[in-house]
């Protein structure tokens, strides 16, 4: 069975000192859940190695919210996908609303950087969703589509046991407005269909399908009981011990 991941996105949040300390109370506070659980937290680059030490006595694994698909070279500002390797670092988020619709990544970007991510043996939690028009345009399953073909192009059978897939709904992140369970579970159903067709059912039956957008301890355990729901993908709630280890438990 598909065994569930809880990764926290903690955005351009922390500073050195609360990353590490979070980091801290949710190692101690997933250790009972971590043995059926896998846990990810993903704070910004600054703070990955100080968290990757808090972490260490833990089964919590550490990962990035984004990285550049070239080589190390002439690319100022960038973070290449084979720096997170040296450092140990597991998991790189990308194609995240906010780099597509704030950062203008397209998916050619962003396909360009799961290719790179995979070849340097990072595991990728790959975000599709719709924005709110296109969900009321009934465009949801195109755009998902688009998506999950725009970003993984060229992405081969083999690799795709090192991907993760996150449906993330645009109108639903940061915004307090969740997708219903039913919204969620017909989505990543969808999207396991999709993977059946450009894959292979195996794949399709093993992928991890991560739910996010405004998901709390109150609406944790109902997201995660949907059939098609192996996860979540937490932004505001991944920032306090108090409300991410709750929504841990839920998928333990
Ligand atoms: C996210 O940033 O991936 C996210 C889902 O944010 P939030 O949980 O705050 O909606």
């Amino acid at each position: 069975m598909r065994r569930y991941l809880i990764a926290g996105n903690w955005k351009m949040n922390t500073n050195r000192d609360t990353a590490v300390s979070l980091a801290k109370s949710i190692a101690d506070g997933s250790q009972a859940a971590t043995g059926s659980v896998d846990v990810l937290v993903c704070p910004p680059f600054p703070y990955l190695i100080p968290v990757q030490d808090a972490a260490s006595e833990s089964q919590v694994t550490v990962g990035a919210q984004n990285c550049y698909f070239e080589e190390p070279g002439a690319f100022t500002g960038e973070v290449a996908a084979e720096m997170l390797a040296d450092l140990g670092i597991q998991s790189v988020i990308l194609g995240h609303s906010e780099r597509r619709h704030v950062l203008g990544e397209t998916d050619a970007i962003i396909n360009r950087k799961v290719l790179k991510s995979l070849e340097k043996g990072l595991q990728v939690v790959l975000c599709v969703g719709e924005l709110l028009e296109e969900r009321e345009a009934e465009k949801t399953n195109d755009v998902l589509d688009e998506q999950m073909a725009g970003g993984l192009a060229s992405v081969s059978a083999e690799q795709m046991a090192n991907v993760v897939i996150a449906y993330e709904p645009v109108w639903a992140i940061g915004t307090g407005k969740t997708a219903s369970p039913e919204q969620a579970d017909s989505a990543h159903a969808h999207l396991r269909k999709w993977l059946e067709s450009h894959y292979t059912s195996e794949i399709a039956n093993g992928m991890r399908i991560l739910y996010g957008g405004s998901v709390k301890p109150a609406n944790a355990v109902e997201l995660l009981s949907q059939e098609n729901v192996d996860g979540a993908l937490v932004g505001g709630a991944s920032l306090t011990a108090e409300n991410f280890v709750p929504i841990i438990e839920a998928g333990a």
